[in-house]
């Protein structure tokens, strides 16, 4: 476990080694993890962080927003179609658009409230059928549809197979991403998170690292 300025630093680093003059923004993935474990970050000025579950995010955050007014909550995680009103209320961004169900949830809250959250379409990008995301291959009829209603498209999100070598997932990320004119990129975690800024990851989630081992 290493401090979030370690990680900052090593990010600085990997940013630098590719040439790279703007850094990634780094959600500190705080999942699982109390309010207590969370504050120190935020004394400290990180304001940026990741949740997998809605239920969860809302208990520990809006108190934590009241003192930290400008922290910034990220939803992660699968989102159920009708959790995605709660997320819009709570979050920031979504990095977990992965199908039309949810799509139309969102459309319809974003209507309802003039407000929505960046949007990252989440890809399968090893095509692995336990995990979600919207398929390499239906991808641009996808991002159509997004593009169609007008809603904040922010870039493209991807959690490459867990048993491989992650740098030609984000490689294809990346193609993915040009080929569809989208700029943001969020990938990279705690054990590959160098490869993904050398490749250009635009958002990095990253937990364990910073916060250690999860409690069960
Ligand atoms: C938990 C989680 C992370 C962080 O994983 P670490 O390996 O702890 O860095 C990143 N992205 C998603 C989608 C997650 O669920």
């Amino acid at each position: 476990m290493a401090s979030i300025q370690d990680i900052q630093d090593q990010i600085a680093l990997a940013a630098k080694r590719a040439g790279r003059k703007d850094l990634p923004t780094l959600i500190a993935v705080s999942k699982k993890h109390d309010a207590d474990a969370i504050r120190p970050l935020l004394e400290a000025g990180h304001r940026d962080f990741g949740e997998s579950r809605v239920q969860e995010a809302q208990d520990k955050w809006p108190g934590l927003l009241e003192e930290y007014p400008d922290a910034r909550v990220h939803m992660i995680g699968q989102l159920q179609s009708n959790k995605a009103a709660d997320a819009m209320a709570l979050c920031a961004s979504i990095h977990s658009l992965d199908r039309m169900s949810l799509l139309k949830s969102i459309t319809k809250e974003a209507e309802k409230t003039g407000n929505c959250p960046d949007l990252f379409v989440q890809v399968n990008i090893g095509g692995e059928e336990q995990k979600g995301g919207v398929a390499v291959d239906g991808l641009g009829d996808f991002l159509a549809k997004v593009r169609e209603r007008e809603l904040p498209l922010k870039g493209l999100m991807c959690i490459p197979p867990a048993d491989l070598e992650a740098s030609p997932f984000f490689a294809l990320m990346a193609e993915l991403a040009r080929r569809h004119d989208v700029t943001g990129l969020s990938m990279g975690m705690s054990g590959d998170y160098e490869d993904a800024v050398m490749l250009g990851a635009t958002h990095l989630r990253i937990g364990s690292a910073i916060f250690g081992e999860r409690p069960a």
